[in-house]
């Protein structure tokens, strides 16, 4: 009896010293997960955990149409993809903040960061619209002139350098407020399929808010105007802000404009009038809002969550 208990404590101090002589020969750097031999390989031992302990955290409203903003570590490369092979990637600011958007009929996002659990998106179908427009002039609809289309090509090279535009800093940090203050009527919902004299088009992205001529529009969030523009084939008069990465809200049709391009505006600045130029049938303000090709609902953008 005697005799086994003794074994029992020998082979257990036995245990001990050989735990403790592996602890003496492996050079530990982290104590927590293992060891690297060399500074470089130690650096990247050190950013692999740093990621781990900061995963992507994303907020936002994540419906179709919406966009969220995630954080993760600064200049960090994410992986935005729609699938295994349709994917790109998006660099967080230096503070480590990265907007991404969803479309109208986006069905599955997974962002991820390499060596990291991916945040994934399944989205609910959305129900949009039909909205029948008759009696437009035919060469707005789909017959244009010569100088109709170097008109169209002159106002297409403008729109590109707006929409090009990628201001670092993001502008919004509770999401939108409605453009309009005064009383208005919402005439089309974000979303909408249009048929043009009995032509199927493509969705209307825009949403839009009749008012009064010259009811006094007003930025819904702090931006930089990236395009400010009263000579526009479509729109008429349009006005671009970059809310930050290249998240741009659109005023269409517009009167008096006030700002000017590169100026940074505050939420609730006024920037224009509600106006009617442009393929427009009565004064109102088409608002939009755009993140890289992606169309989003600026709606959706006034319901972002508040902290
Ligand atoms: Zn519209």
């Amino acid at each position: 009896m005697m005799q086994g208990l003794l074994f029992v404590l020998a082979a257990l101090a036995g245990l001990v010293l050989i735990v403790n002589f592996s602890r003496v020969e492996t050079p530990q750097i982290a104590p927590m997960s293992g060891a690297c031999h060399s500074k470089q390989e130690c650096r990247a031992h050190f950013d692999q955990l740093e990621k781990e302990q900061r995963p992507l955290e994303c907020q936002g409203i994540p419906k179709q149409g919406g966009a969220v903003i995630c954080r993760t570590l600064p200049n960090e490369k994410v992986k935005i993809a729609r699938s295994e092979t349709e994917y790109h990637h998006e660099e967080a600011d230096r503070l480590g903040k990265i907007i991404v958007g969803f479309d109208r009929d986006e069905k599955r996002t997974t962002l991820s960061i390499e060596g990291t659990t991916p945040v994934e998106y399944t989205f609910t179908p959305r129900q949009y619209d039909l909205s029948r427009i008759n009696g437009l002039p035919p060469s707005r609809v789909s017959t244009f002139t010569e100088a109709q289309l170097g008109k169209i090509r002159e106002s297409s090279a403008k729109k590109s350098r707006g929409f090009n535009s990628r201001v670092e800093e993001i502008g919004f940090r509770d999401g939108f407020e409605i453009p309009i203050r005064a009383d208005y009527v919402k005439t089309t919902n974000w979303g909408a399929q249009r048929v043009l004299n009995g032509e199927l088009k493509r969705p209307h992205y825009g949403v839009d808010l009749a008012a009064p001529l010259g009811t006094p529009i007003h930025a819904p969030a702090d931006g930089i105007v990236s395009l400010a523009d009263d000579d526009l084939y479509f729109e008429g008069a349009m006005v671009l802000l970059d809310h930050g990465q290249g998240l741009i809200s659109m005023y269409l049709h517009v009167n008096d404009i006030l700002v000017e391009d590169g100026q940074a505006v505050k939420q609730g600045e006024q920037i224009a009038g509600v106006g009617s130029k442009g393929r427009s049938t009565g004064p109102h303000l088409c608002w939009r809002l755009k993140w890289r090709d992606r169309n989003l609902d600026p709606m959706l953008m006034t319901e972002w969550p508040r902290n």
